[in-house]
């Protein structure tokens, strides 16, 4: 990620005399610095913009610089913000208006109307915030000294989340089958999303991935299952059946290589004629290496859980489906059928051999293990309302298993919610939440609302502050909203 490049712009005028201005370049460049040092992606100053012409200049580079994922600004000096219309309107580039200040503290024994001059960021920052209010641009205000640890650590937040959103344009997704038969929460808009977030989703029938599976050799086959032997304990002595998933692994891999870079890996167990297993644990390692996967169709998933895992750095991140509750301890189990990522394990994963019962395919293998615990996670749903993609998360606090499962054949993790369990389960069900999630240890809810605002949806969050009758209101108003968009 840090190859990625996020822009300092500072805003001033040229009415305060060079003196005042090599002072601002200088500050600037000083204190973009010192944040880069501090930054998941490298912060450099660009340069102080003094007219429109200059401000189009500089967002004309921004936008052309492929490595560049985002803007910062901030008017040390008063900037005349009429001067930033034209601008603003070009940039295609997500803006955090960082209202911070050269100095910390004020200077009480020597401070005169010259260093008024050269340090009104209280005053030019407002000026600035007007007018992006009045374009009605989404940005996002960090506000905090610049050494600030508080403040540093929310602008490594959103300079994640605009690497995030970057990502999220080069997303493709092979999908090796449709839809599952009559689910309809999977279902979504291919073109929406193709425009909104830039994800390429496209089809190919499994016959195609039939066709590499055959072609993988027997020496890539043993290459590949000594690399699970170094992850993984071998829990079975069928290793022809592991093999055989290991074949599916580099099946699929080279598939999405080949036909243009897909991050994102959709299958339906309905739909695996000429396999004769799920693919399990090679979904399971894939994800380990930052594909995005989305079961039974589910190529919103496999999409979200690609960028999910490049903003988290391939950590504590992958798909999960809400299974079954402990009703008494309010706490629920998520798991999937097999494909549940190693990256959740708590426990070194085991390779095991079940028959599934589902699908009418061979025992499959998969990676079984019990789930990491996390006191802050999320779990994220993307649904399709017809006119608008809805982004919904839910703060979990992800837990040990407070009991051994010794006959779950499956890798899991549990959670409790962040509060009353009842209340907040109701919550997700009123927002139309899905039972596929991207569950996720290292991102925050304000992470995944920055993302959805970047993107420019309805985000609904729910969380301990979520109180039943507001929330069902505020999907009312949010309704009426986002029909009118
Ligand atoms: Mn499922």
């Amino acid at each position: 990620m840090k190859e990625k490049v996020v822009y300092w712009l500072t805003g001033s005028q040229t009415l305060y005399g060079d003196d005042v201005l090599a002072h601002v370049a200088q500050h600037s460049k000083e204190m973009a610095d010192y944040v880069n040092e501090k930054m998941p992606v490298t912060v450099k100053y660009l340069t102080t913009c003094k007219s429109s012409e200059e401000i189009i200049a500089a967002v004309k580079q921004v936008n052309a610089d492929e490595n560049c994922v985002g803007i910062i600004t901030w008017c040390h000096t008063f900037s005349p913000a009429k001067m930033w219309i034209k601008g603003l309107h070009m940039l295609q580039k997500p803006m955090c208006h960082f209202a911070t200040q050269y100095n910390e503290k004020l200077p009480y024994d020597t401070i005169d109307m010259d260093f008024m001059n050269e340090n009104q960021a209280a005053h030019g920052d407002r000026e600035f915030g007007y007018i992006v209010s009045r374009l009605r641009m989404d940005n996002k205000v960090i506000v905090g000294y610049y050494k600030d640890e508080a403040a540093l650590k929310e602008l490594a937040a959103w300079c994640k989340v605009a690497a995030g959103y970057a990502f999220s344009k080069t997303v493709k997704v092979c999908r090796f089958s449709d839809n599952m038969r009559n689910v309809a929460v999977t279902e979504g808009d291919k073109v929406e999303a193709h425009i909104g977030f830039g994800w390429e989703v496209d089809y190919y029938p499994v016959g195609d991935l039939v066709e590499y599976v055959e072609k993988v050799t027997e020496k890539e086959v043993d290459a590949l299952m000594a690399e699970y032997a170094k992850k993984y304990t071998m829990g079975t002595d069928r290793v022809d059946v592991v093999r055989e998933q290991a074949k599916y692994e580099i099946a699929i891999d080279k598939f999405c290589k080949d036909k243009g870079g897909y991050i994102g890996i959709v299958d339906h167990f309905g739909a695996l004629k000429g396999l004769n297993q799920l693919p399990g644990l090679a979904i399971q390692d894939l994800q380990s290496k930052g594909y995005g996967f989305g079961a039974e169709g589910d190529w919103k998933i496999a999409a979200l859980g690609a960028v999910m895992q490049y903003m988290a750095g391939q950590k504590g991140t992958g798909l999960m489906e809400d299974y079954t509750y402990d009703l008494k301890d309010g706490l629920c189990l998520g798991a999937h059928m097999l494909e549940v990522s190693p990256q959740f394990a708590a426990t070194k994963p085991e390779i095991q051999v079940h028959p599934l019962g589902i699908g009418g395919k061979s025992d499959p293998a998969r990676l079984v293990f019990e789930g990491i615990s996390a006191p802050e996670a999320v779990a994220v749903s993307m649904i399709d309302m017809g006119d608008r993609m809805r982004l919904i998360v839910q703060k979990i606090e992800l837990i040990k298993y407070p009991k051994k499962m010794p006959n779950l054949p499956v890798g899991g993790l549990m959670w409790k919610y962040t509060a009353s369990s009842a209340e907040l389960v109701a919550a997700w069900r009123y927002a139309g939440g899905a039972p596929h999630t991207v569950v996720s240890s290292q991102l925050s809810v304000q992470d995944m609302v920055d993302l959805g605002n970047m993107w420019g949806i309805e985000v609904v969050v729910i969380d301990e502050h979520t109180e039943i009758n507001q929330f069902k209101k505020d999907l009312m108003y949010s309704d009426v909203i986002w029909k009118n968009k």
